[in-house]
Formats: C-alpha cells, sequence, structure tokens
C-alpha cells in the first residue's frame, strides 16, 4: 500500500476561494454564503488507527456558529 504523501498545509486562500467560488450552503441553518474559515487546518483521526487521519480545515457558519470540517484533499482538487 502506497504510503500517503504529508500534507504540508492548508492553503487557506484556496480554502476562501473555494467557498466564494462554490455556493455552500450551511446544513443547519441553511444560510448559504455565511461559511467562513475558523480554523486553518486540523487533522481527523482514525480511531482505529493513529497514523491514519485526512487534514481538514473547519469552516464556520458566521449566522449560527455550526462547524463544518471540509477534507483539504477536496479543496485543492
Ligand atoms: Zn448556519
Amino acid at each position: 500500500m502506497a504510503k500517503a504523501a504529508a500534507v504540508a498545509g492548508v492553503d487557506v486562500a484556496a480554502v476562501e476561494e473555494h467557498l466564494s467560488r462554490y455556493v455552500v450552503s450551511c446544513p443547519l441553518c441553511k444560510g448559504v454564503g455565511q461559511l467562513g474559515v475558523a480554523h486553518e487546518q486540523c487533522r481527523i483521526i482514525s480511531s482505529t488507527d493513529a497514523k491514519d487521519g485526512i487534514a481538514v480545515v473547519v469552516v464556520m457558519c458566521k449566522r449560527c456558529g455550526y462547524l463544518m470540517p471540509l477534507a483539504a484533499d477536496q479543496i485543492s482538487g
């Protein structure tokens, strides 16, 4: 199995561009265009394998405060 390349970092500007380009609505309050970057980078770690995880950016709904993780590889791709 190929070793996953280490994620050097998340391009916050790319995330913000992604949020502005695609109409991302809040799953909680259905607010559109209310999402902004809350945390630049964190990781979701699998409970079964601590070494396996994905880099995510946490976006926050400015309307209701809902926090939503967004996988970094979905943004850059
Ligand atoms: Zn919301």
